[in-house]
């Protein structure tokens, strides 16, 4: 809840508007785990809410933490759908992976999320609490910014994430700016259409991992409904409504999407536009069969794509070591059981 949701609600118990404030203040910047702990609140409130809606936390059901500092944890709430989180160190400090549903439907075949099955769409306060439980293992260290790159496809589940994204944004909460939210699609072009015609300043990040039909087909079912051409359409439709720069995520899979002629048709697809290459390497599934590209040829790759004057970045791999990958160790939960 923001505090306009609320308000409302404590006008209806008789007290006055700030208190909506003051307790979300408390829930998200203060983590506070029982309406006991504030201290500014009247005694009869706090038991009115303490009945009324009780602050239950998940549970953090696995928590790994990798050499590079990467951390992830699994977690369950009470109806038993669950949900991994990955916080990250960069150099410019903590940054969190939030899912925005309990697996996913969209069936990429690299990806560890699509291989455990769909349970459901996650709540706004669910992302919250994904938030609130990395904060706790971050202890004094301030998470700076939110990527909803986790499991799921945040554009099907898009009235939650958009509530999660200005409660975020709220500066008495969570306080992250929105040119530090990065939303990750796999190309839900009307979710992508909408999104444009909300007004923030977040930046929009693109799976597209090939530039061809033929080639996103084999690995991307989405594909299927939203082609390569609608997709890249959108993302630019995008950047010129928000003039914010669109990130297009690549991630290189041996002998899939990683030639010469691909990062050729690559260039030809985004020259121009108000965009930023990702190159990813493979976090590699057992399951899918598929292997990561090797560093000879991402570096080939790269320099076509620099070349031709696209702005390209190949980012690092994080927290391989403890099944880094999305959806990687709620899949090693169900396994396990
Ligand atoms: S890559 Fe993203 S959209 Fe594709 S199956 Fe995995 S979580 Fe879903």
């Amino acid at each position: 809840m923001l505090p306009k949701d609320l308000e409302p609600i404590m006008l209806g118990l008789g007290h006055p508007k700030y208190r909506a404030s003051q307790v979300l203040e408390w829930i998200y910047s203060k983590m506070a785990g029982s309406y006991e702990q504030m201290t500014n609140l009247p005694a009869e409130l706090k038991e009115t809410l303490a009945k009324a809606a009780p602050i239950k936390p998940p549970n953090v059901m696995d928590v790994k933490r990798a050499k590079d500092g990467t951390t992830k944890l699994l977690i369950g709430f009470p109806d038993g759908a669950n949900a991994e989180t990955v916080l990250m160190e960069h150099d410019y400090g903590l940054s969190l992976c939030v899912s925005s549903q309990a697996g996913c439907k969209m069936g990429c075949a690299f990806c560890a999320s699509a291989m455990s099955g769909y349970s459901r769409d996650l709540t706004s306060g669910e992302m919250c609490w994904q938030f609130i439980e990395a904060s706790r293992i971050a202890k004094d260290r301030r998470i700076s910014s939110v990527v909803i790159m986790g499991m799921g496809e945040p554009l099907m589940n898009y009235d939650a994430v958009l509530q999660f994204i200005r409660v975020l944004n709220w500066g008495k909460g969570f306080n992250i700016g929105a040119r530090r939210i990065t939303l990750s699609t796999c190309g839900i072009v009307p979710g992508i259409e909408r999104l444009a015609g909300e007004d923030l300043q977040i930046t929009l990040s693109i799976s597209l991992h090939a530039p061809d039909d033929a080639t996103r087909d084999r690995i991307m079912p989405v594909n299927k409904l939203y082609n390569v051409s609608e997709v890249v359409g959108a993302g630019k439709r995008y950047a010129d409504r928000t003039g914010r720069r669109v990130t297009y995520e690549y991630v290189m899979i041996k002998g899939v999407n990683d030639s010469l002629s691909q990062a050729a048709a690559l260039v030809k697809l985004l020259k121009g536009s108000l965009s930023h290459v990702n190159l990813i390497p493979l976090n590699p599934v057992p399951e899918s069969g598929l292997t990561r590209s090797t560093d000879a040829t991402v570096a080939a790759f790269k320099k076509v794509l620099e070349d031709a004057g696209l702005a390209v970045t190949s980012r690092r791999e994080m927290g391989s070591d403890i099944e880094g990958a999305c959806g990687q160790l709620r899949l090693k939960k169900r396994r396990s059981f």
